[in-house]
């Protein structure tokens, strides 16, 4: 079958494969610890279900306006001034089915042929390919471990081209767990106004933030940089609704029309009952968001301690998100039988099948000395997964 060639050039996501593949080991009955899930392991607070539960018994079941109910329009602009003194008017916002639709619709709205897109790595594995569907070039741009992977300004500035056309960051990082300074975002902020280049800020673990740091992006550096920056977002990381598929955008207000445009052609509205669960969500107390993260960021410290013990791997401190990504390089080019370790992916293939650990190949986030561990599983578990690790590596050669 002769598919066209937009969809044979991208690969599935290696996250949900690897997420796939697990749970399936899971379900046969094999004890596989999975740090490979990037989703929270609490359920969705219990006033959002209900919510969820009120508007299939009120038959909010309908056709929704395309871009989002005007009520959970308003409960996001409130969101924005609220938590971010960022100011928005409802059309501005574009409401989509997920965090990564979102970004989908922004890429599909914003880019085509001919234009580039720095894309700092390691990245979430599924920038590059939305990129890539809109057309353009995903420009990937190397950084040290050394500064916890984050970019400078120099980084940048020496990536962009006249074809440049965007940038994405990602704060806190997935798969880095590393978070942006201000000063850090300042210095990049130059290069982004000397080169009038327009920022996707990833905001999605905004709310998963460490060691009392607060949260800021690109729009709070001033209304110059508000004007070049598009905000996505949604509810899956903050509210554990990774299933109920919403996310947002907030910028300028030909972008949101564009995007309800986009959708209008593709999707129509997403699901009406998700979004009565997103206004309660966001109009809601966070006080289950701050429950979710003490116990994230007990499992976080435990785990940055207890991977810099194990021999061969180093581990900085990450900031932000529910991830880590140790460095395991020392520990390729050695031997299990026959199998060479020659890098991430083999390594991580080699601690699913010998050690039952589920993990992410830095490879696949670009980075390939590192693996992604995700901490949303109990701290028995990590326990139980870091002892595995441990005597896996020991048996190499
Ligand atoms: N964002 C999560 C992850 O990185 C969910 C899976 C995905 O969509 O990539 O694991």
């Amino acid at each position: 079958m002769d598919l066209a060639a937009r969809i044979t050039q991208v690969k599935p996501s290696p996250t949900l494969s690897l997420d796939a593949k697990t749970k399936a080991l899971q379900a046969d009955g094999v004890d596989v610890v999975n740090f490979g899930a990037g989703e929270p392991d609490f359920s969705t607070p219990d006033y959002i279900k209900q919510a969820g539960i009120r508007a299939i018994e009120d038959n909010f079941t309908r056709y929704t306006p395309v871009g989002g109910i005007p009520e959970l329009k308003k409960a996001i602009v409130d969101k924005f001034k609220r938590d971010n003194e960022l100011d928005y008017s409802p059309d501005q916002i574009a409401v989509s089915c997920g965090g990564k639709h979102t970004l989908y619709n922004l890429a599909q709205v914003l880019f085509q042929a001919g234009d580039q897109v720095v894309v700092p790595a390691p990245y979430w594995v599924s920038y590059p390919p939305i990129i890539t569907l809109a057309g353009a070039e995903p420009v990937i741009v190397a950084t040290s471990e050394t500064n916890d992977f984050k970019m400078t300004a120099d980084e940048l500035r020496a990536a962009v081209t006249p074809r440049t056309r965007a940038m994405i960051l990602n704060s806190p990082s997935n798969p880095t767990g590393a978070t942006y300074t201000r000063a850090e975002l300042e210095a990049l902020a130059e290069v982004v106004l000397e080169r009038n280049l327009l920022v996707i800020s990833d905001d999605i673990y905004e709310k998963i933030l460490f060691d009392g740091l607060s949260f800021r992006n690109m729009a709070n550096l001033g209304p110059e940089l508000k004007e070049r920056t598009v905000i996505a977002h949604g509810l899956a990381k903050t509210y554990a609704m990774t299933g109920w598929r919403i996310g947002f955008m907030a910028g300028g207000k030909e972008i949101a029309g564009a995007v309800t445009k986009l959708q209008s052609q593709s999707t129509s509205n997403p699901c009406s009952i998700a979004q009565k669960a997103g206004v309660a969500a966001l109009n809601g107390p966070d006080d289950s968001v701050a429950v979710m993260c003490a116990a994230f960021d007990e499992r976080r410290l435990f785990l940055i301690e207890a991977l810099n013990r194990i021999e061969g791997v180093k581990c900085f401190r990450a900031t932000g998100a529910f991830y880590v990504f140790p460095n395991f390089s020392a520990h390729f080019g050695k031997r299990f039988g026959d199998l060479v370790i020659d890098g991430s992916d083999r390594m991580a293939d080699y601690l699913l099948e010998e050690a039952r650990v589920s993990v992410v190949p830095g490879q696949a986030f670009g980075e390939d000395a590192c693996l992604r561990l995700s901490y949303a599983i109990s701290l028995d578990d990590i326990k139980k997964g870091l002892d595995r690790i441990e005597e896996a590596l020991s048996r190499l050669s």
